[in-house]
């Protein structure tokens, strides 16, 4: 079997589009322009990056978009004075504090002090105990742009076997409540976890969520299964050059699965587009105004 390659990019401009048309639509009812604010301590390069990506996306979908920068140096309550300003801003109706946080800033404490309501990373306490609990929350834009990939290929997910292999706040432990959520039997796997090959072999749905390039290999993917590699991965090229690779050991497992995501290509580009839909849905709960569907 050669598995349906899952094309995330261009699922993600499809989305995009969707939520700069509902920008649009939000604008000329109510006269209301999302606004997006991102908080980027110190000069980490990958950091730079995806700022500015996040930034110049919100931009093309009509979102108001802004960026505070402070220095490396920055203490906690430096950061948390930005943080409380923008939450006292309405003109700013999503917040992001781009992780990682330099080692002196209390990123907790940060994470604690982002207003509920403007959470659009879904990282804040209240967002996550209301996803656990089955209330409508601000959720991880990476996981749920995993689920919607995941949606797509398979429709319902009711009675699936899901594996999410990662228990991390950011992507395992929000993955595998939303697999829940759609009624999946989910098992959440980690570095301490006995049988990892086992596990992957009896899971329809996989999603690999680790940081150890292609660690998951083809003879552990159960045939027909749905994969999605959340991993990003820096590795050599040769010639003193490197590339990009996930989690999955993308060549092997394509031969097996029925469907997995690149590398890149597949996850990444859902991330930011699922950001623009958080901050669209923040906007309009914040003016009492319907949320429109996203997805
Ligand atoms: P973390 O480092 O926070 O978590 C990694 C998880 O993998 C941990 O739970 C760890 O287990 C587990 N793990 C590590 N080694 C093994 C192993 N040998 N076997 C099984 N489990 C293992 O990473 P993140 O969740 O933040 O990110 C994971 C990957 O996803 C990274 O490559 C990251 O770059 C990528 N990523 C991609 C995004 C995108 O938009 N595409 C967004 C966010 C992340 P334990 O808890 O026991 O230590």
């Amino acid at each position: 079997m050669t598995a349906e390659i899952i094309d995330g990019k261009a699922f993600a401009a499809g989305l995009r589009a969707r939520v700069g048309a509902q920008v649009a639509a939000l604008k000329a009812a109510h006269g209301l322009a999302p606004g997006l604010t991102v908080v980027l301590v110190g000069e980490d390069p990958a950091s730079q990056v995806y700022v500015r990506n996040k930034g110049k996306a919100a931009t093309e979908a009509g979102i108001a978009s802004d960026e505070v920068r402070l220095p490396a140096t920055a203490t906690t309550e430096e950061v948390l004075a930005v943080v409380r300003r923008l939450n006292a801003d309405a003109g700013v109706h999503g917040i992001l504090v781009q992780l990682p946080l330099p080692d002196q800033v209390d990123e907790a404490a940060v994470i604690d002090a982002i207003a509920v309501a403007k959470d659009v990373d879904g990282f804040h306490i209240a967002n996550t105990g209301r996803l656990w609990s089955g209330l409508e929350a601000m959720v991880p834009c990476t996981p749920v742009g995993c689920l919607m990939l995941l949606k797509d290929r398979l429709g319902d997910l009711s009675g699936l076997r899901a594996l999410v292999v990662g228990r991390s706040n950011i992507v395992g432990k929000p993955m595998a409540s939303l697999l829940l959520s759609e009624h999946c039997t989910v098992t959440i796997a980690h570095s301490r976890t006995r049988d990892l090959a086992g596990e992957c072999r009896r899971a329809d749905i996989l999603v690999a969520a680790v940081g150890r390039p292609r660690m998951i290999r083809g003879d552990w993917v159960k045939p027909g299964a749905t994969v999605i590699d959340v991993g990003v991965n820096r590795v050599d090229a040769g010639a003193g050059r490197t590339r990009l690779v996930g989690d999955v050991d993308f060549e092997s497992a394509r031969e097996v699965a029925g469907a997995i995501t690149p590398v890149p290509g597949g996850v990444g580009p859902m991330t930011i587009a699922c950001l623009l839909a958080n901050t669209l849905a923040a906007a309009c709960r914040q003016a009492g105004v319907a949320v429109p569907a996203a997805g």
